[in-house]
């Protein structure tokens, strides 16, 4: 599933598009009307909201969020087809240039209200500079989740998701089912710096690496996929060696080491 530092990359990317007017289509035919609304119209922002991306045209905005199986690909002007596949197209009238969607679990046009109904909703992001720790700091202490389930939980906290989860917790060496409610203010603000330091990283190198220059020596441009993360998918711990426990925790798999991660 894309993570926050993906959607943030994505909306990065997008700013190119923005003060373009663009032809819109839906080749599927799922968004028809949505692509007609939007058609010749132009593009004013282009943001991210934890897995969140909106687009703002005027009055609307379009809202897309990729869920488990969804996809954006970019495509340059003298690349493009109509692939009939895809749910949006969106093609900058200036450049040629253009970008599809494939299979989103939402991809639908907000009115003004809903999209400030949408973000009241959401946690703090932690990419965003705005983000106010102390609002997912007050929903943690009151919290009766443990901390695999309350990291998953978008109204608390926005962008982390399964492989950051199973990745944050072990390097602070917590256990997933800790309740979330009995960390100290310490605690917290080290897990909300390394969160944010790591989906900073995501997004910068367009992948997840959450293993370290200094713990596999050598540069993350240089770091095999396979070494990228530390225990997500992974049978063993990489520091005490024992197996891994798998298990379901908030409808998502989570590894973590019952030795290592006692905290
Ligand atoms: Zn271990």
């Amino acid at each position: 599933m894309p993570e926050g530092h993906l959607i943030h990359r994505v909306a990065d990317d997008h700013q190119i598009f923005v003060g373009a007017t663009v032809k819109v289509r839906s080749p599927d035919g799922r968004f028809m009307f949505g692509a007609e609304e939007l058609d010749s119209q132009t593009l004013q922002s282009v943001d991210a909201w934890g897995k969140h991306l909106l687009y703002q045209f005027k009055p609307k905005t379009l809202h897309i969020h990729l869920g488990l199986e969804g996809s954006i690909r970019f495509r340059k002007a003298h690349t493009l087809h109509e692939d009939q596949r895809a749910r949006l197209l969106v093609q900058d009238e200036r450049t040629g240039d253009s970008f599809l969607l494939y299979n989103p679990l939402h991809c639908e046009l907000l009115s003004s209200f809903a999209r400030k109904d949408l973000i009241r909703r959401l946690g703090p992001d932690l990419l965003r500079p705005d983000a106010d720790p102390e609002i997912t700091w007050t929903l943690m202490q009151r919290s009766q989740a443990g901390l695999g389930e309350f990291l998953l939980d978008q109204s608390c906290i926005s962008g982390i998701g399964n492989i950051y989860r199973s990745e944050i917790l072990f390097l602070l060496r917590m256990h997933p089912h800790r309740r979330a409610g009995s960390l100290t203010r310490e605690e917290f603000d080290t897990l909300w710096r390394l969160a944010a330091d790591l989906l900073e990283v995501g997004r910068h190198h367009n992948a997840i690496i959450t293993a370290s220059p200094k713990r596999l020596g050598k540069p993350r441009e240089q770091m095999h996929r396979s070494e990228r993360v530390l225990v997500y998918r992974k049978r063993e711990c990489p520091d005490c060696g024992a197996l891994l426990t798998v298990e379901r925790i908030a409808n998502r798999t989570a590894w973590f080491c019952e030795r290592c991660q006692s905290g």
